[in-house]
């Protein structure tokens, strides 16, 4: 699996605009890779809510979830484990300082998986509409 740079630059931006509050998404994927970022409304400040609000979402098409950590400690909590296993394929969590490598992306177990970021044409994309 991928994802696109403008997509993973997307969610690095919101999860810093959003201190210190949590961000919390669904991913979707355009074939193998991960383009869009279905944002949660109204995500509070703890943990464990921005995870309930991720729990609440109907069984949308997504293959995983996204959600910041504003610590900086990007280790799935129980919550987080429990979501990952019942959402989807992949989780990422972002973390402080939010540049480029501050994330990490887990399968359902919880146990670390590599995306590569990879550039993705959004332009070509919109004109098909
Ligand atoms: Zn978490």
């Amino acid at each position: 699996m991928k994802i696109a740079k403008d997509t993973l630059s997307f969610i690095l931006e919101v999860s810093r605009s959003s201190v210190p509050l949590e961000f919390a998404g669904m991913l979707q994927a355009t074939g193998d890779i991960i383009t869009d970022v279905v944002i949660v409304p109204g995500t509070e400040s703890s943990e464990e809510s921005a995870v309930m609000q991720l729990f609440m979402l109907p069984n949308i098409s997504t293959i995983g979830t996204v959600h910041s950590h504003p610590s900086g400690n990007r280790k799935p909590s129980s919550f987080d484990l429990e979501l990952f296993d019942r959402k989807g394929m992949y989780h990422i969590i972002t973390g402080a300082p939010f540049d480029m490598s501050s994330w990490t992306c887990y399968d359902v177990k919880g146990e670390k998986i590599r995306l590569e970021v990879v550039e993705y044409d959004f332009k070509e994309e919109n004109e098909n509409w």
